[in-house]
């Protein structure tokens, strides 16, 4: 039998009576993006000359082949279909795939064989940037994980968490992963509570983060921690080095609140010294994290505003006309956005913060154009602020605050919210970032440093 496998990158479109000799190193499901419907299954196979090739299993074959097939066992499988691989969302960078047929055989191989755990499409984080947009493969990276969020819920519902990753250069690439992969992570770094953690993470896009190149996740996104594999011992090596006289850098994970685009540690501050807070000089901004309850809805402003449709910026009113200086256009129809305001509150003060759009649905739950089309019905009530929103009163959060200059020098407190994430209570003797220290000086600029671990 031995004599006649064929490697993988041997076989050709015209025949199908080839037997190959081959590991499976990982399975998933491809989903509809939209409706969550299954597709068809992918099965990457390697082989012993390293190469890698789909195998794409259909739903209606699955109940014969998936209880044949095991992750890191080897098979030799014969009568199959080679067909040209997909032309998007390539998990493997091969030109052909394979299709099994009702009579392929698949039969456990129990002799020896050379053939690796793993094969990954690295790509180096420079080259991400290069691939925004790009969706003709998904990418692999590896990476040791420097910090990661805390679980958090879009406005859509979907669950999210955010990675960073450190490459051999101490360059750094957010990664975010979606709805199961949120809870497999927790699981696989939980294990690795005091030591460094190394991860291949499968099947990413690049997407545009704020100004930076980030990655996120897909139905073929898996992660791996600390496996035996080549490129991972190497980063391990090349991060313990002393990288320019400077000491190597292996630490383990940190948990923030918020995870930044450029992996910095924001700082968290109560109420007391967010109001004391002065801007260095060569800052636009402070950023800072406040646990506080939402004590009071204030409606002085109400709790939405009309804005430009194209960039959402207050217009102008010309005489019952409305014009867009930014847009440079008269507005047709002017559309809506929360404004909410709320009072919070810590043991050490309280403040004024301001929610808007993304943010307050966030917390309100409810779509604005759902509550307004509600209270439309009821013209007295327009001003009001519906009970959907005084709803928010008592919860527990966590704010990313934006401190500009307009805060301090118009000593105007209203901080902007830029990021929200409901806590279960307020409990303010424990720290959140369990593995970070953070700098005692409110006015050291904002970002703390961290903190070396060994
Ligand atoms: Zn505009």
């Amino acid at each position: 039998m031995e004599a006649s496998i064929t490697p993988l990158a041997a076989l050709s479109l015209n025949s199908d009576r080839h037997t190959i000799l081959v590991r499976v190193t990982r399975m998933w499901e491809a989903v509809n993006k939209r409706t969550g419907a299954p597709l068809h299954t992918n099965v990457v196979l390697l082989d012993e000359k390293q190469t890698h090739m789909i195998a794409v299993i259909r739903n209606n074959q699955k109940q014969i082949y998936l209880p044949k097939l095991k992750e890191e066992e080897i098979y030799a499988i014969s009568n199959f279909k080679l067909v040209p691989a997909p032309k998007q969302y390539k998990a493997v960078d091969a030109d052909y795939s394979i299709n099994f047929l009702y009579k392929t055989k698949i039969e456990k191989w129990v002799a020896s064989a050379i053939i690796p755990l793993y094969k990954f499409e690295l790509k180096p984080f420079p080259e991400v940037k290069n691939l925004v947009g790009n969706v003709a493969m998904l990418i692999d990276v590896l990476g040791m994980v420097k910090s990661y969020g805390k679980p958090e819920t879009r406005n859509n519902g979907a669950q999210k968490i955010d990675v960073i990753l450190t490459d051999h250069k101490n360059e750094i690439m957010l990664v975010t992963l979606w709805e199961d992969r949120v809870v497999q992570l927790q699981e696989l770094l939980s294990p690795f509570k005091n030591e460094p953690v190394f991860v291949v993470t499968t099947g990413l896009l690049a997407k545009k983060f704020s100004t930076a190149a980030s990655l996120s996740g897909t139905d073929a996104t898996r992660c791996y921690a600390n496996i035996d594999y080549a490129p991972l011992t190497d980063l391990k090596k090349a991060l313990a080095t002393t990288i320019d006289g400077k000491q190597g850098t292996l630490t383990a994970p940190t948990v923030e609140q918020f995870v930044t685009s450029t992996g910095e540690t924001i700082q968290e501050l109560p109420i007391s010294s967010i109001l004391k807070t002065v801007i260095p000089p060569e800052k636009q901004l402070v950023r800072c994290i406040c646990r506080a309850q939402i004590v009071d809805v204030l409606g002085g402003n109400g709790w939405y505003y009309n804005c430009c449709p194209t960039c959402a910026r207050a217009p102008q009113d010309m005489n019952g006309k409305y014009y867009c200086l930014a847009c440079n256009e008269d507005i047709e129809s002017l559309a809506q956005r929360f404004r909410i305001v709320v009072r919070v509150e810590d043991p050490t003060g309280t403040t004024t913060v301001t929610l808007f759009n993304k943010e307050a649905e966030q917390l309100v739950g409810v779509p604005l154009q759902k509550i307004l089309v509600a209270q439309s019905q009821d013209q007295q009530l327009m001003e009001a602020i519906p009970p959907v929103v005084r709803n928010i009163i008592g919860k527990h959060c966590a704010f990313q605050l934006k401190i500009t200059p307009y805060n301090i020098i118009q000593g105007c407190e209203e901080y902007t919210v830029s990021r929200v994430y409901e806590v279960p209570s307020l409990d303010t003797t424990t720290s959140m970032v369990p593995n970070t220290k953070f700098v005692a000086d409110p006015i050291g600029g904002g970002i703390a440093k961290k903190q070396k671990l060994t």
